[in-house]
């Protein structure tokens, strides 16, 4: 069995299952957020009943992220009713926005996005919560209402994202009915050239395969390639597995897995214990690939979506209006730091947004140094405008006043988000060409697409 099948079998009882198969699995953790929070606690209230307790308080996490920094009331609401119901359940992990935990959400717009709104508890984007608050553990089954849940599979667990529906199923059974995907393997090998990061990597594989190219299908990652990356980069392909229709990306289980894990863990104080599952040696494929990470150069996908794969050297006539990097795929410290070696010491040309994924992302941006100054300093010195307001921004448009969302028709954005169907970053007619942070950064600098090997050399 493929490391997918592995760990269905295991989840749902059963020494054996095959693609295609029906099985009741258990889940070991649920993600909602402040979207699709409140529509799975309506599901949940209408099957369960009123007094209905959810089936395990401390397999449920609540993570608002979405639409948190937006005077919009419905959306402030919307952090509210997730407030009551953690109240009501006694649920353990909840990141709220504010501290007080009977008090209300309201954004104050008079005081501008860049400065700091939330209390101590609140994390920041769920994806990259999930792994900081030691919530991901490998072998496990995480379902999460956003489809980039998928991007827990870094961490060899079946991670994948479901509908307000079946989430309020889940939080009345801890069960979920998941039809086996098959699998296909990406092997990878060689090493990256300068200038090239994961998130060329699985910009190349989407436009290899087409952004319906593995559509319902597990997308496992193995090879040499994959052990010498860092868990970050490990997050970021897995985070697009979405972009290219799959059920949920995996990765195997090594020390370095194992370490960060142990770490999170330890440092928050959750589960501890955990399986992971390791590939047999009779996998069956649907798709068997093996790429050469020394041949990959900066890769761009060009709007309107994840598969339109070009070079970035291929396309410096595209002129921009701005640049935007964070979210869940591209706001980690590590896609800071990148971006801030581009850019240190130089000024932007265009409109540039940087919204860290995590408040423990500013945190690092504030406190790391790059020639004694620190990397808060050089990336709002190059005149990047950065808020302290970690949370998924305008990755997904979101309402009218939201930091960074492209207003106005006709934009285009280079962004180091995962994801650009017209219309994602805000106006329908704006275009969004994905890159990694070093191309982002470097485009930023120039004004249009550029290489970010002539910036870095
Ligand atoms: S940052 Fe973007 S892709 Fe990630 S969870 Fe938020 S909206 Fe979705």
């Amino acid at each position: 069995m493929t490391l997918t099948e592995k760990l269905l079998a295991r989840a749902s009882g059963k020494t054996h299952v095959q693609p295609g198969e029906n099985a009741w699995v258990n889940v070991d953790v649920l993600m909602t957020h402040d979207v699709c929070g409140p529509g799975t606690i309506g599901v949940f209230k209408r099957e369960f009943g009123n007094d209905a307790k959810v089936w395990d308080r401390s397999k449920v996490v609540i993570i608002p992220d979405h639409y948190i920094f937006t005077a919009d009331s419905m959306s402030n609401r919307n952090v509210d009713i997730l407030r009551d119901f953690v109240r009501e359940q006694g649920l353990p992990y909840f990141y709220d926005v504010i501290d007080d935990p009977n008090g209300h959400w309201q954004f104050d717009a008079s005081k501008g996005q860049l400065k700091q709104q939330y209390g101590k508890n609140f994390a920041g984007v769920c994806h990259t919560t999930l792994p900081w608050k030691g919530h991901l553990r490998p072998g496990e089954v995480l379902v999460g209402t956003d489809s980039h849940t998928c991007m827990a599979g870094a961490f060899n667990q079946f991670a994948t994202g479901i509908g307000n529906t079946d989430a309020g199923f889940v939080l009345g059974t801890g069960k979920i009915l998941l039809k086996v995907p098959e699998t296909m393997r990406f092997f990878l090998e060689g090493e990256m050239q300068p200038g090239v990061m994961a998130k060329d990597i699985i910009l190349h594989v989407i436009g290899d395969i087409g952004f319906d190219g593995a559509t319902y299908r597990a997308m496992q990652w193995e090879g040499p390639g994959v052990h010498a990356m860092n868990m970050d980069d490990r997050m970021t392909i897995a985070n697009m597995a979405i972009e290219a229709g799959g059920k949920n990306a995996i990765f195997p289980y090594d020390e370095k897995t194992g370490e960060y894990v142990r770490e999170r863990v330890a440092e928050n104080g959750t589960k501890a214990d955990f399986e992971p599952v390791e590939a047999d040696g009779d996998q069956l494929f649907v798709f068997d690939r093996t790429y050469d990470l020394s041949k990959l150069e900066p890769t761009v996908a060009c709007h309107p979506d994840p598969g339109q794969r070009k070079l970035a050297r291929e396309l410096t006539t595209v002129k921009l209006d701005r640049a935007y990097i964070g979210s869940c795929t591209g706001g980690k410290t590590s896609d800071f730091l990148a971006f801030a070696r581009v850019v240190k010491g130089r000024s932007v040309k265009i409109h540039t947004f940087g919204v860290p994924a995590t408040t423990k992302v500013v945190a690092e941006l504030k406190a790391a140094q790059m020639d004694g100054r620190s990397v808060w300093s050089i990336l709002e010195d190059a005149g990047v405008q950065m808020t302290e307001n970690a949370s998924c921004a305008a990755c997904l448009g979101g309402p009218q006043d939201t930091f960074g969302r492209m207003n106005e028709k006709a934009l285009k954005c280079i962004s180091a988000t995962n994801r650009n169907f017209p219309g994602r970053m805000g106006h329908k007619e704006s275009q969004v060409f994905l890159a990694s942070p070093y191309t982002v950064a470097a485009s930023a600098l120039t004004g249009h697409i550029t290489d970010p090997r002539e910036v870095l050399a």
